[in-house]
């Protein structure tokens, strides 16, 4: 593993430096109410279209499919960069750029990627995820809403739940079953579902932080024309692992960066009101300062692996551990915050906030202990429990 940059990527740096330098002074503010979802598109959108007209968009998209076509080692680079000066995250942008769009690269036929790339590149076409339901989660495989095909169109009927920005998706990477007979497996079709279909029913659900982050989706006679289909009938878990392999991938990055700088702020709080004194809390503070360097290195060696065309097995290993990294620092932000932690507002929320998310993050995109199954099963080569 090189841990140098070469002259082109610290080009790459320099020029995307001063490009944000000269983009977020002039951007409108962030919808500071959570639940004004309209703002909220509006404000991710506007920023997608910003990136791309510079050419930012689709950092690691393939050139051909109007990516950036940058390589692995740059397009860290673009995270980093964008995490320190503090540019909008990719938002409600998510499930289209980071998985669904890589999903339609990899499998879709030329008129659907034709019809949707491009928009997903723009911010002009926003996707989320039906995979969950409430009978399947970990055991995804277990999915139930039924799609029975009538002539040119599949009538689709159940529910998914967890289902993120789906009050605000365009589209929908839906997972059905087609084929009730087969094994479980082998009887499930993933389809592009228009959100505006006559017969769905979103309702948003709460979430612990006050916000209705995602939904419950209800599916009745919803008409899905078959061309909609990526990949064969009754192939749809072969192209969900597609979908999961990039879901899985650099996704959380990002926020490692944002949880190092949190992190740095905590310390401050510390500070102020003398519980830094405390020897046992200092450990602490250190202890996961070193753990978010370590998953820093650790994500430049899955780099390395993905560029010398070597999948590793770090994106299982990287999540569970930062996951749990992320668990730890919101325990020690309740302690050190002591009555403070009862704010949800004020300076002192983000890490009240930040307590919240990290429970959320051991379970979304696969929990804990399946990433533990994986990483034994697949990486250890443990037999199966
Ligand atoms: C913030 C967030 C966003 C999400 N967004 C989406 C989305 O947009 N679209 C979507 O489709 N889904 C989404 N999800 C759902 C997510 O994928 C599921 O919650 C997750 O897969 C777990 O499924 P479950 O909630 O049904 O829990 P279950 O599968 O019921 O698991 C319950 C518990 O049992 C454990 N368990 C289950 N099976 C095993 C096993 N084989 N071995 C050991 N332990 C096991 C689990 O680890 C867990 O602790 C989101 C979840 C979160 C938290």
């Amino acid at each position: 593993m090189d841990l140098r940059f070469s002259r082109d990527e610290t080009a790459f740096r320099t020029e995307l430096r001063s490009w944000l330098a000269g983009v977020l002074p002039g951007l409108a503010p962030k919808p500071t109410d959570p639940e004004d979802w309209t703002g909220r598109r509006t404000y991710d959108t506007n920023w997608q279209r910003l990136l791309h007209d510079a050419g930012y968009a689709g950092i690691d998209w393939p050139a051909e499919f109007g990516g950036r076509g940058a390589t692995p080692t740059e397009a860290l680079i673009f995270l980093e960069e964008t995490e320190r000066a503090g540019a909008p995250y990719v938002g409600v942008n998510f499930v289209g750029l980071l998985h669904a769009g890589p999903t339609l690269i990899a499998e879709a036929s030329d008129e659907q990627r034709a019809a949707h790339l491009p928009r997903i590149l723009r911010g002009d076409e926003i996707w989320c995820q039906g995979f969950s339901e409430p009978g399947a989660g970990s055991d995804l495989a277990s999915l139930s809403c039924r799609a029975e095909r009538v002539g040119d169109d599949y009538i689709v009927n159940g529910s998914k739940i967890w289902t993120s920005f789906a009050q605000v998706a365009d589209y929908c990477e839906l997972l059905v079953r087609t084929d009730p007979d087969a094994p479980k497996h082998r009887g499930i079709t993933w389809l592009i579902c228009p959100m505006d279909t006559p017969g769905i029913d979103v309702r948003p659900m709460k979430t612990i932080q006050g916000s209705s982050e995602f939904s419950e989706v209800f599916f009745s006679d919803v008409r899905i024309p078959v061309s909609n289909r990526v990949g064969e009938e009754n192939d749809g878990w072969r192209v969900a692992m597609v979908t999961f392999s990039f879901e899985r991938g650099t996704a959380f990055v990002s926020e490692l960066l944002g949880s190092m700088q949190l992190l740095a702020r905590l310390v401050e709080v510390a500070k102020k009101n003398g519980r830094f004194d405390d020897g046992g809390i200092r450990r602490e503070l250190a202890h996961l300062a070193a753990e978010f360097d370590a998953l820093w290195v650790l994500t430049k060696r899955n780099v390395t692996q993905a560029e010398s065309g070597v999948p590793g097995p770090g994106g299982s290993v990287f999540k569970l551990h930062y996951s749990e990294a992320r668990h730890k620092m919101g325990d020690l932000a309740m302690r050190i915050l002591d009555r403070d932690a009862v704010a949800l507002d004020g300076d002192l929320s983000e890490h009240v906030r930040g307590w919240m998310h990290a429970m959320s993050i051991t379970i979304a995109a696969g929990t804990s202990q399946i990433q533990r199954n994986i990483v034994a099963e697949r990486v250890l080569g443990l037999p199966k429990g």
